[in-house]
Protein backbone atom coordinates (compact mmCIF):
# COMPACT_ATOMS: atom_id res chain seq x y z
CA UNK A 1 0.00 0.00 0.00
CA UNK A 2 1.25 3.34 -0.84
CA UNK A 3 1.81 5.94 2.30
CA UNK A 4 -0.30 8.39 1.12
CA UNK A 5 -3.87 6.24 0.87
CA UNK A 6 -5.58 6.75 3.44
CA UNK A 7 -6.59 3.96 6.35
CA UNK A 8 -9.70 2.02 5.02
CA UNK A 9 -11.92 1.12 8.51
CA UNK A 10 -13.23 -2.25 7.77
CA UNK A 11 -16.65 -4.09 9.21
CA UNK A 12 -16.59 -6.63 11.64
CA UNK A 13 -19.76 -8.85 11.46
CA UNK A 14 -19.39 -11.36 14.33
CA UNK A 15 -21.61 -14.85 13.34
CA UNK A 16 -20.76 -16.85 16.19
CA UNK A 17 -24.16 -16.48 17.44
CA UNK A 18 -25.78 -18.16 14.34
CA UNK A 19 -23.51 -19.71 11.76
CA UNK A 20 -20.83 -20.85 15.14
CA UNK A 21 -24.17 -22.00 17.24
CA UNK A 22 -25.71 -23.78 14.26
CA UNK A 23 -22.67 -26.10 14.14
CA UNK A 24 -22.70 -29.22 15.83
CA UNK A 25 -21.74 -29.23 19.63
CA UNK A 26 -21.95 -25.36 19.73
CA UNK A 27 -25.36 -25.18 20.87
CA UNK A 28 -26.13 -22.30 23.42
CA UNK A 29 -28.98 -21.56 25.53
CA UNK A 30 -30.71 -18.17 26.20
CA UNK A 31 -28.58 -16.97 28.99
CA UNK A 32 -25.16 -17.77 27.11
CA UNK A 33 -26.07 -16.39 24.15
CA UNK A 34 -26.80 -12.76 25.77
CA UNK A 35 -23.30 -13.34 27.61
CA UNK A 36 -21.62 -13.97 24.58
CA UNK A 37 -23.74 -10.93 22.78
CA UNK A 38 -22.61 -8.64 25.51
CA UNK A 39 -19.33 -9.49 25.59
CA UNK A 40 -18.94 -9.13 21.58
CA UNK A 41 -20.30 -5.44 22.06
CA UNK A 42 -17.67 -4.95 25.02
CA UNK A 43 -15.17 -6.55 21.92
CA UNK A 44 -16.79 -3.58 19.58
CA UNK A 45 -17.61 -5.54 16.42
CA UNK A 46 -19.74 -3.88 13.88
CA UNK A 47 -22.58 -6.79 13.45
CA UNK A 48 -23.70 -9.08 15.75
CA UNK A 49 -25.58 -11.66 14.20
CA UNK A 50 -27.84 -12.97 16.90
CA UNK A 51 -29.44 -16.07 15.01
CA UNK A 52 -31.61 -17.41 12.21
CA UNK A 53 -35.16 -16.43 13.29
CA UNK A 54 -37.44 -18.94 11.21
CA UNK A 55 -35.66 -21.60 12.25
CA UNK A 56 -37.37 -22.12 15.42
CA UNK A 57 -39.67 -20.06 17.83
CA UNK A 58 -36.38 -20.60 20.61
CA UNK A 59 -34.51 -18.79 17.89
CA UNK A 60 -36.78 -16.30 17.53
CA UNK A 61 -36.93 -15.20 21.35
CA UNK A 62 -33.20 -15.26 21.82
CA UNK A 63 -32.47 -13.01 18.79
CA UNK A 64 -35.24 -10.85 20.28
CA UNK A 65 -33.77 -10.65 23.64
CA UNK A 66 -29.93 -10.16 22.50
CA UNK A 67 -31.77 -6.81 20.47
CA UNK A 68 -33.24 -5.62 23.34
CA UNK A 69 -30.33 -5.60 25.52
CA UNK A 70 -27.68 -5.09 22.82
CA UNK A 71 -26.74 -1.00 22.27
CA UNK A 72 -23.70 -0.24 20.30
CA UNK A 73 -23.51 -2.80 17.14
CA UNK A 74 -26.17 -3.54 14.47
CA UNK A 75 -27.82 -6.70 15.50
CA UNK A 76 -28.44 -8.89 12.41
CA UNK A 77 -31.15 -11.78 11.72
CA UNK A 78 -30.94 -14.64 8.85
CA UNK A 79 -33.48 -15.18 6.54
CA UNK A 80 -34.15 -16.96 3.57
CA UNK A 81 -35.84 -14.99 0.96
CA UNK A 82 -38.77 -15.77 1.80
CA UNK A 83 -41.25 -13.29 3.13
CA UNK A 84 -42.26 -15.76 6.51
CA UNK A 85 -38.52 -15.61 7.45
CA UNK A 86 -38.32 -12.14 6.54
CA UNK A 87 -41.85 -11.55 8.71
CA UNK A 88 -40.08 -13.30 11.61
CA UNK A 89 -36.66 -11.31 11.62
CA UNK A 90 -38.65 -8.34 11.86
CA UNK A 91 -40.37 -9.44 14.60
CA UNK A 92 -37.46 -10.78 16.55
CA UNK A 93 -35.49 -7.75 15.81
CA UNK A 94 -37.83 -5.09 16.28
CA UNK A 95 -36.51 -3.61 19.71
CA UNK A 96 -32.66 -3.29 17.98
CA UNK A 97 -31.21 -0.02 18.32
CA UNK A 98 -29.95 -0.67 14.77
CA UNK A 99 -31.20 -3.87 13.19
CA UNK A 100 -30.48 -5.08 9.88
CA UNK A 101 -32.31 -8.25 7.82
CA UNK A 102 -29.69 -10.44 6.34
CA UNK A 103 -31.47 -12.23 3.62
CA UNK A 104 -29.69 -15.16 1.60
CA UNK A 105 -30.08 -17.15 -1.50
CA UNK A 106 -27.72 -19.43 -3.31
CA UNK A 107 -26.10 -18.64 -7.35
CA UNK A 108 -23.99 -21.38 -7.52
CA UNK A 109 -25.46 -23.61 -10.42
CA UNK A 110 -25.22 -26.96 -8.06
CA UNK A 111 -27.07 -25.03 -5.40
CA UNK A 112 -29.88 -23.24 -7.41
CA UNK A 113 -30.89 -26.96 -9.45
CA UNK A 114 -30.61 -29.15 -6.79
CA UNK A 115 -31.35 -27.39 -3.62
CA UNK A 116 -33.62 -24.62 -4.68
CA UNK A 117 -34.70 -26.48 -7.91
CA UNK A 118 -34.90 -22.64 -9.36
CA UNK A 119 -33.77 -21.17 -12.72
CA UNK A 120 -31.16 -18.34 -12.65
CA UNK A 121 -33.76 -15.91 -13.93
CA UNK A 122 -36.08 -16.94 -10.98
CA UNK A 123 -33.34 -16.66 -8.23
CA UNK A 124 -32.85 -12.81 -9.84
CA UNK A 125 -36.42 -12.23 -9.11
CA UNK A 126 -36.94 -13.80 -5.82
CA UNK A 127 -33.51 -12.22 -4.74
CA UNK A 128 -34.86 -8.73 -5.85
CA UNK A 129 -38.57 -9.39 -4.48
CA UNK A 130 -36.96 -10.63 -0.86
CA UNK A 131 -35.19 -7.11 -0.57
CA UNK A 132 -37.93 -4.97 -1.88
CA UNK A 133 -39.96 -6.68 1.13
CA UNK A 134 -37.50 -6.13 3.86
CA UNK A 135 -36.80 -3.09 2.92
CA UNK A 136 -40.70 -1.69 3.71
CA UNK A 137 -39.39 -2.53 7.28
CA UNK A 138 -35.50 -1.90 7.46
CA UNK A 139 -33.71 0.36 6.02
CA UNK A 140 -30.48 -2.04 6.96
CA UNK A 141 -30.95 -4.98 4.23
CA UNK A 142 -27.46 -7.50 3.71
CA UNK A 143 -28.04 -9.79 1.24
CA UNK A 144 -25.91 -12.77 0.33
CA UNK A 145 -25.45 -14.70 -2.24
CA UNK A 146 -24.65 -18.18 -0.91
CA UNK A 147 -22.07 -20.56 -2.67
CA UNK A 148 -21.43 -16.96 -4.52
CA UNK A 149 -17.80 -18.55 -4.71
CA UNK A 150 -18.35 -21.62 -6.89
CA UNK A 151 -20.99 -19.31 -8.85
CA UNK A 152 -20.75 -17.76 -12.40
CA UNK A 153 -19.06 -14.47 -11.70
CA UNK A 154 -21.17 -12.43 -14.15
CA UNK A 155 -24.38 -13.92 -12.25
CA UNK A 156 -23.31 -12.68 -9.17
CA UNK A 157 -22.41 -9.34 -9.95
CA UNK A 158 -26.03 -9.35 -12.20
CA UNK A 159 -27.61 -10.06 -8.83
CA UNK A 160 -25.50 -7.56 -6.80
CA UNK A 161 -26.08 -5.35 -9.11
CA UNK A 162 -29.98 -5.71 -9.00
CA UNK A 163 -30.39 -6.55 -4.82
CA UNK A 164 -28.27 -3.08 -4.17
CA UNK A 165 -30.84 -1.06 -7.11
CA UNK A 166 -33.51 -2.64 -4.75
CA UNK A 167 -31.92 -1.22 -1.21
CA UNK A 168 -29.57 -3.89 -0.22
CA UNK A 169 -26.88 -1.81 1.66
CA UNK A 170 -24.20 -4.64 2.51
CA UNK A 171 -23.90 -7.45 -0.59
CA UNK A 172 -21.72 -10.83 0.57
CA UNK A 173 -19.96 -13.11 -1.17
CA UNK A 174 -19.17 -15.95 0.76
CA UNK A 175 -16.99 -19.05 0.42
CA UNK A 176 -19.89 -21.26 1.30
CA UNK A 177 -17.90 -24.49 1.07
CA UNK A 178 -13.99 -23.18 1.61
CA UNK A 179 -13.19 -24.25 -1.61
CA UNK A 180 -11.03 -20.85 -2.74
CA UNK A 181 -7.05 -19.69 -2.66
CA UNK A 182 -6.39 -16.99 -1.16
CA UNK A 183 -5.03 -15.23 -4.53
CA UNK A 184 -8.10 -16.64 -6.56
CA UNK A 185 -10.59 -15.36 -3.83
CA UNK A 186 -8.87 -12.07 -4.24
CA UNK A 187 -9.46 -11.98 -8.02
CA UNK A 188 -12.68 -12.97 -7.34
CA UNK A 189 -13.53 -9.78 -5.12
CA UNK A 190 -11.66 -7.43 -7.40
CA UNK A 191 -14.04 -8.90 -10.60
CA UNK A 192 -17.16 -8.44 -8.37
CA UNK A 193 -15.61 -4.49 -7.41
CA UNK A 194 -15.17 -4.25 -11.20
CA UNK A 195 -18.22 -5.41 -12.98
CA UNK A 196 -20.99 -4.40 -10.46
CA UNK A 197 -21.85 -1.18 -11.52
CA UNK A 198 -23.59 0.34 -8.76
CA UNK A 199 -21.03 -1.65 -6.26
CA UNK A 200 -20.15 1.66 -4.84
CA UNK A 201 -23.82 2.31 -3.12
CA UNK A 202 -23.08 -0.80 -0.84
CA UNK A 203 -20.46 -2.02 1.09
CA UNK A 204 -18.96 -5.38 -0.06
CA UNK A 205 -18.58 -8.73 2.44
CA UNK A 206 -16.84 -11.65 2.53
CA UNK A 207 -17.88 -14.89 4.79
CA UNK A 208 -14.99 -17.84 4.58
CA UNK A 209 -15.41 -21.26 5.30
CA UNK A 210 -12.10 -23.42 6.70
CA UNK A 211 -12.83 -26.26 5.03
CA UNK A 212 -9.05 -26.35 3.43
CA UNK A 213 -7.78 -24.43 6.58
CA UNK A 214 -7.45 -21.16 4.22
CA UNK A 215 -10.34 -19.39 5.91
CA UNK A 216 -8.64 -16.66 7.43
CA UNK A 217 -6.10 -16.33 4.59
CA UNK A 218 -9.13 -15.98 1.91
CA UNK A 219 -10.63 -12.90 4.39
CA UNK A 220 -7.91 -11.37 4.66
CA UNK A 221 -6.59 -12.01 0.75
CA UNK A 222 -10.40 -10.07 -0.14
CA UNK A 223 -9.70 -7.47 2.52
CA UNK A 224 -6.60 -6.58 0.68
CA UNK A 225 -8.58 -6.60 -2.49
CA UNK A 226 -11.26 -4.23 -1.17
CA UNK A 227 -13.66 -6.08 0.96
CA UNK A 228 -15.41 -3.65 3.11
CA UNK A 229 -16.98 -5.98 5.91
CA UNK A 230 -16.15 -9.50 6.89
CA UNK A 231 -17.93 -12.38 8.72
CA UNK A 232 -15.90 -14.51 11.10
CA UNK A 233 -16.51 -16.08 14.69
CA UNK A 234 -14.92 -15.97 17.36
CA UNK A 235 -11.77 -19.31 17.77
CA UNK A 236 -13.57 -19.79 13.94
CA UNK A 237 -15.93 -21.99 15.42
CA UNK A 238 -19.02 -22.95 12.38
CA UNK A 239 -20.19 -25.43 10.15
CA UNK A 240 -17.74 -28.48 9.48
CA UNK A 241 -14.57 -26.98 9.77
CA UNK A 242 -15.56 -23.51 11.19
CA UNK A 243 -16.01 -19.93 9.69
CA UNK A 244 -13.06 -17.63 9.75
CA UNK A 245 -11.71 -16.82 12.98
CA UNK A 246 -12.39 -12.98 14.22
CA UNK A 247 -9.38 -12.55 16.73
CA UNK A 248 -6.98 -14.11 13.60
CA UNK A 249 -8.17 -11.53 10.92
CA UNK A 250 -8.48 -8.78 13.77
CA UNK A 251 -4.83 -9.43 14.50
CA UNK A 252 -3.26 -9.95 11.22
CA UNK A 253 -4.95 -6.47 10.52
CA UNK A 254 -3.60 -4.58 13.28
CA UNK A 255 0.25 -6.29 13.32
CA UNK A 256 0.36 -5.83 9.48
CA UNK A 257 -1.33 -2.39 9.12
CA UNK A 258 1.89 -1.65 7.25
CA UNK A 259 0.88 -4.26 4.38
CA UNK A 260 -2.98 -3.91 4.38
CA UNK A 261 -3.34 -0.28 5.52
CA UNK A 262 -7.37 -1.66 6.94
CA UNK A 263 -8.48 -0.78 10.45
CA UNK A 264 -11.44 -2.02 12.67
CA UNK A 265 -13.09 -0.68 16.02
CA UNK A 266 -12.51 -3.77 17.78
CA UNK A 267 -10.65 -2.99 21.53
CA UNK A 268 -8.14 -6.24 20.66
CA UNK A 269 -7.86 -6.16 24.57
CA UNK A 270 -10.90 -7.76 24.92
CA UNK A 271 -10.42 -10.58 22.15
CA UNK A 272 -8.61 -12.77 24.99
CA UNK A 273 -11.80 -13.29 27.43
CA UNK A 274 -13.96 -13.09 24.59
CA UNK A 275 -12.71 -16.77 23.07
CA UNK A 276 -12.51 -17.77 26.69
CA UNK A 277 -16.10 -17.27 27.73
CA UNK A 278 -16.88 -19.07 23.82
CA UNK A 279 -15.28 -22.27 24.91
CA UNK A 280 -16.52 -21.92 27.65
CA UNK A 281 -20.12 -21.91 26.94
CA UNK A 282 -19.99 -24.03 24.40
CA UNK A 283 -17.26 -26.40 25.75
CA UNK A 284 -15.54 -26.68 22.94
CA UNK A 285 -11.92 -26.32 23.91
CA UNK A 286 -9.39 -23.96 21.79
CA UNK A 287 -6.47 -26.24 19.97
CA UNK A 288 -3.13 -25.02 22.68
CA UNK A 289 -1.24 -24.19 19.48
CA UNK A 290 -4.11 -22.17 17.69
CA UNK A 291 -3.09 -18.48 16.61
CA UNK A 292 -3.59 -15.90 19.11
CA UNK A 293 -5.74 -17.34 21.55
CA UNK A 294 -4.01 -20.66 22.11
CA UNK A 295 -2.31 -21.62 25.76
CA UNK A 296 0.51 -21.70 23.76
CA UNK A 297 0.10 -18.77 21.25
CA UNK A 298 2.87 -16.74 23.35
CA UNK A 299 4.85 -19.69 25.08
CA UNK A 300 8.65 -20.58 24.51
CA UNK A 301 10.16 -23.87 25.56
CA UNK A 302 13.39 -23.78 23.39
CA UNK A 303 16.03 -22.73 25.29
CA UNK A 304 17.99 -20.71 22.39
CA UNK A 305 14.42 -18.93 22.27
CA UNK A 306 13.63 -18.03 25.66
CA UNK A 307 17.10 -16.17 25.45
CA UNK A 308 15.88 -14.32 22.71
CA UNK A 309 12.80 -13.40 24.11
CA UNK A 310 14.60 -12.91 27.51
CA UNK A 311 17.03 -10.04 25.76
CA UNK A 312 14.63 -8.64 23.82
CA UNK A 313 10.67 -9.61 23.30
CA UNK A 314 10.80 -8.44 19.67
CA UNK A 315 13.10 -11.45 18.58
CA UNK A 316 10.73 -13.99 19.07
CA UNK A 317 6.81 -12.17 19.42
CA UNK A 318 5.61 -10.00 16.69
CA UNK A 319 2.54 -9.21 19.01
CA UNK A 320 2.53 -8.74 23.02
CA UNK A 321 0.31 -11.28 24.97
CA UNK A 322 -1.48 -7.84 26.74
CA UNK A 323 -2.81 -6.57 23.26
CA UNK A 324 -5.05 -9.51 23.06
CA UNK A 325 -5.85 -8.83 26.48
CA UNK A 326 -4.12 -11.86 28.20
CA UNK A 327 -3.56 -10.97 31.95
CA UNK A 328 0.21 -10.50 33.05
CA UNK A 329 1.18 -12.72 36.10
CA UNK A 330 -0.21 -11.02 39.21
CA UNK A 331 -0.77 -11.27 42.71
CA UNK A 332 -3.11 -14.98 43.52
CA UNK A 333 -6.30 -14.83 45.12
CA UNK A 334 -6.49 -16.89 48.28
CA UNK A 335 -8.62 -17.19 51.47
CA UNK A 336 -7.15 -13.76 52.58
CA UNK A 337 -7.79 -11.86 49.74
CA UNK A 338 -10.57 -8.54 50.44
CA UNK A 339 -13.41 -8.23 48.39
CA UNK A 340 -11.76 -5.23 46.63
CA UNK A 341 -8.59 -7.36 45.40
CA UNK A 342 -11.50 -9.76 44.26
CA UNK A 343 -13.70 -7.27 42.01
CA UNK A 344 -10.11 -5.79 40.88
CA UNK A 345 -9.65 -9.33 39.39
CA UNK A 346 -13.08 -9.40 37.50
CA UNK A 347 -12.35 -5.95 36.02
CA UNK A 348 -8.75 -6.56 34.93
CA UNK A 349 -10.61 -10.44 33.56
CA UNK A 350 -13.22 -8.03 31.65
CA UNK A 351 -16.07 -9.95 33.49
CA UNK A 352 -18.72 -6.68 34.66
CA UNK A 353 -21.28 -7.89 36.86
CA UNK A 354 -24.50 -6.19 38.59
CA UNK A 355 -23.46 -5.59 42.76
CA UNK A 356 -26.16 -8.49 43.86
CA UNK A 357 -24.05 -11.09 41.23
CA UNK A 358 -20.47 -9.72 42.49
CA UNK A 359 -21.83 -10.15 45.84
CA UNK A 360 -22.84 -13.74 45.18
CA UNK A 361 -19.77 -15.06 43.64
CA UNK A 362 -17.33 -13.34 46.02
CA UNK A 363 -19.10 -15.58 48.59
CA UNK A 364 -18.82 -18.70 46.36
CA UNK A 365 -15.24 -17.66 46.02
CA UNK A 366 -14.71 -17.27 49.96
CA UNK A 367 -15.84 -21.23 50.48
CA UNK A 368 -13.56 -22.54 47.76
CA UNK A 369 -10.70 -20.32 48.54
CA UNK A 370 -11.35 -22.36 51.88
CA UNK A 371 -10.61 -26.12 50.01
CA UNK A 372 -7.96 -24.50 47.84
CA UNK A 373 -5.11 -22.66 48.80
CA UNK A 374 -4.98 -20.32 45.04
CA UNK A 375 -8.02 -19.73 43.44
CA UNK A 376 -6.75 -18.99 39.68
CA UNK A 377 -8.20 -16.34 36.99
CA UNK A 378 -10.10 -19.96 35.59
CA UNK A 379 -11.44 -20.76 38.69
CA UNK A 380 -13.00 -17.18 38.38
CA UNK A 381 -14.45 -17.54 34.91
CA UNK A 382 -15.90 -20.68 35.76
CA UNK A 383 -17.68 -19.50 39.27
CA UNK A 384 -18.79 -16.14 36.93
CA UNK A 385 -20.40 -18.37 33.90
CA UNK A 386 -21.80 -20.85 36.51
CA UNK A 387 -23.68 -17.85 37.88
CA UNK A 388 -24.17 -15.16 35.10
CA UNK A 389 -24.55 -17.83 32.00
CA UNK A 390 -27.07 -20.95 33.63
CA UNK A 391 -30.74 -20.83 33.16
CA UNK A 392 -33.38 -20.00 35.71
CA UNK A 393 -32.91 -23.65 38.35
CA UNK A 394 -36.33 -25.81 38.05
CA UNK A 395 -34.22 -28.04 39.66
CA UNK A 396 -31.72 -27.79 42.62
CA UNK A 397 -29.66 -29.78 43.72
CA UNK A 398 -30.20 -31.02 47.59
CA UNK A 399 -28.29 -33.62 48.36
CA UNK A 400 -26.24 -36.82 46.89
CA UNK A 401 -24.48 -39.88 48.05
CA UNK A 402 -23.16 -42.45 45.17
CA UNK A 403 -22.07 -46.05 46.65
CA UNK A 404 -19.47 -47.46 44.34
CA UNK A 405 -16.81 -50.05 44.21
CA UNK A 406 -15.26 -53.41 42.25
CA UNK A 407 -17.90 -55.98 43.83
CA UNK A 408 -21.23 -54.25 44.26
CA UNK A 409 -23.06 -52.63 41.34
CA UNK A 410 -23.06 -48.30 41.84
CA UNK A 411 -26.20 -47.03 43.51
CA UNK A 412 -26.93 -43.59 44.18
CA UNK A 413 -29.46 -41.44 45.73
CA UNK A 414 -30.00 -37.64 44.48
CA UNK A 415 -32.64 -35.50 46.39
CA UNK A 416 -33.58 -32.18 44.41
CA UNK A 417 -35.78 -29.05 45.06
CA UNK A 418 -38.21 -28.10 42.74
CA UNK A 419 -38.28 -24.39 42.02
CA UNK A 420 -41.90 -24.17 43.64
CA UNK A 421 -40.20 -25.77 46.82
CA UNK A 422 -41.10 -29.37 46.54
CA UNK A 423 -38.42 -32.10 47.75
CA UNK A 424 -37.75 -35.61 45.58
CA UNK A 425 -35.67 -37.95 46.46
CA UNK A 426 -34.64 -40.97 44.13
CA UNK A 427 -32.58 -44.34 43.90
CA UNK A 428 -31.11 -45.80 41.34
CA UNK A 429 -28.31 -48.48 40.32
CA UNK A 430 -26.20 -47.76 37.54
CA UNK A 431 -23.28 -48.59 35.45
CA UNK A 432 -20.80 -46.66 37.37
CA UNK A 433 -21.46 -43.52 40.14
CA UNK A 434 -22.08 -41.06 37.63
CA UNK A 435 -24.74 -43.48 35.70
CA UNK A 436 -26.38 -44.54 38.71
CA UNK A 437 -27.12 -40.35 39.83
CA UNK A 438 -28.13 -39.33 36.73
CA UNK A 439 -30.65 -42.33 36.23
CA UNK A 440 -31.76 -41.35 39.97
CA UNK A 441 -32.03 -37.98 38.26
CA UNK A 442 -33.98 -38.96 35.28
CA UNK A 443 -36.26 -40.89 37.91
CA UNK A 444 -37.22 -37.59 39.56
CA UNK A 445 -37.57 -35.13 36.31
CA UNK A 446 -39.65 -38.19 34.73
CA UNK A 447 -37.72 -37.46 31.51
CA UNK A 448 -34.99 -39.67 30.06
CA UNK A 449 -32.91 -37.47 27.68
CA UNK A 450 -29.83 -39.60 26.19
CA UNK A 451 -26.54 -38.02 27.18
CA UNK A 452 -24.66 -37.35 24.05
CA UNK A 453 -21.30 -36.42 25.66
CA UNK A 454 -19.43 -36.51 29.14
CA UNK A 455 -16.43 -34.51 29.50
CA UNK A 456 -14.26 -34.11 32.72
CA UNK A 457 -11.33 -31.71 33.24
CA UNK A 458 -9.08 -29.78 35.63
CA UNK A 459 -10.01 -26.23 35.56
CA UNK A 460 -6.06 -25.82 36.67
CA UNK A 461 -3.38 -28.12 37.64
CA UNK A 462 -2.33 -29.87 41.12
CA UNK A 463 -3.98 -32.03 43.38
CA UNK A 464 -6.87 -29.13 44.66
CA UNK A 465 -7.57 -28.55 41.15
CA UNK A 466 -11.54 -28.53 40.67
CA UNK A 467 -13.38 -30.16 38.01
CA UNK A 468 -15.45 -29.29 35.85
CA UNK A 469 -17.64 -31.46 33.83
CA UNK A 470 -19.56 -30.65 30.32
CA UNK A 471 -22.58 -32.68 29.86
CA UNK A 472 -24.98 -32.44 26.60
CA UNK A 473 -27.77 -34.32 26.65
CA UNK A 474 -30.54 -34.73 23.65
CA UNK A 475 -34.41 -34.29 23.69
CA UNK A 476 -36.87 -34.82 21.65
CA UNK A 477 -34.81 -33.65 19.12
CA UNK A 478 -32.99 -30.93 20.86
CA UNK A 479 -29.54 -30.55 22.48
CA UNK A 480 -28.79 -28.60 25.97
CA UNK A 481 -25.77 -28.45 27.60
CA UNK A 482 -24.84 -28.20 31.28
CA UNK A 483 -21.70 -27.55 33.12
CA UNK A 484 -20.02 -28.16 36.91
CA UNK A 485 -17.57 -27.25 38.93
CA UNK A 486 -16.37 -28.91 42.19
CA UNK A 487 -13.48 -29.72 43.83
CA UNK A 488 -15.61 -33.48 44.46
CA UNK A 489 -15.32 -34.85 40.32
CA UNK A 490 -19.12 -36.78 40.88
CA UNK A 491 -20.51 -33.71 42.39
CA UNK A 492 -19.17 -31.41 39.43
CA UNK A 493 -20.83 -34.09 37.01
CA UNK A 494 -24.35 -34.09 38.96
CA UNK A 495 -24.50 -30.65 38.76
CA UNK A 496 -23.12 -30.39 34.90
CA UNK A 497 -25.83 -32.77 34.74
CA UNK A 498 -28.71 -30.72 36.34
CA UNK A 499 -27.55 -27.71 34.79
CA UNK A 500 -28.47 -29.12 31.24
CA UNK A 501 -32.14 -30.23 32.83
CA UNK A 502 -32.64 -27.46 33.80
CA UNK A 503 -31.63 -25.27 30.15
CA UNK A 504 -33.91 -28.19 29.05
CA UNK A 505 -36.89 -27.56 31.32
CA UNK A 506 -36.79 -23.59 30.73
CA UNK A 507 -36.91 -23.81 27.18
CA UNK A 508 -39.25 -26.45 26.68
CA UNK A 509 -41.48 -24.36 28.75
CA UNK A 510 -41.53 -21.42 27.20
CA UNK A 511 -41.46 -22.24 23.59
CA UNK A 512 -41.49 -25.69 22.37
CA UNK A 513 -39.91 -25.90 19.05
CA UNK A 514 -38.13 -27.87 16.51
CA UNK A 515 -34.47 -26.45 15.41
CA UNK A 516 -33.92 -25.94 12.05
CA UNK A 517 -30.88 -26.11 10.23
CA UNK A 518 -29.54 -24.31 7.22
CA UNK A 519 -26.44 -23.66 6.00
CA UNK A 520 -25.44 -20.04 4.66
MN1 LIG B 1 -21.48 -19.89 6.79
Amino acid sequence: MANNEPVRVLHVFDTTLRDGEQSPGCSMNLPEKLAVARRLERLRVDVVEAGFPASSPGDLESVKAIAGVIKDCTVAGLCRALEKDIDAAREALAGAVAPRIHIFLATSPIHMEYKLKMRPEQVLERAVSAVQYAKQFCSAVEFSAEDAFRSDRDFVCRVFAAVIAAGAVVVNAPDTVGYAMPEEFAGFIRYIKAHTPNMEQARLSVHCHNDLGLAVANSLAAIGAGADQVECTVNGIGERAGNASLEEIVMGLRVRKDYLGVETRIDTTQLYTASRLVSQVTGVKVQPHKAVVGDNAFAHEAGVHQHGVLANRATYEIMTPESIGIPKNRMVLGKHSGRHAFEERLTDLGLSLNEALVEQIFAQFKLLADKKKVVSDRDIEALVMDASASAPETWKLDRWVVNCGSTLSSTSTIRLQHRDGEVQEQAAVGDGPIDAAFKAINRIIGKEPALEAYELGAITGGEDAQGQTLVKIRWNGRHWNGRGVSTDVVESSIKAYIGAINALEWEWLSHTSSSGSVQA
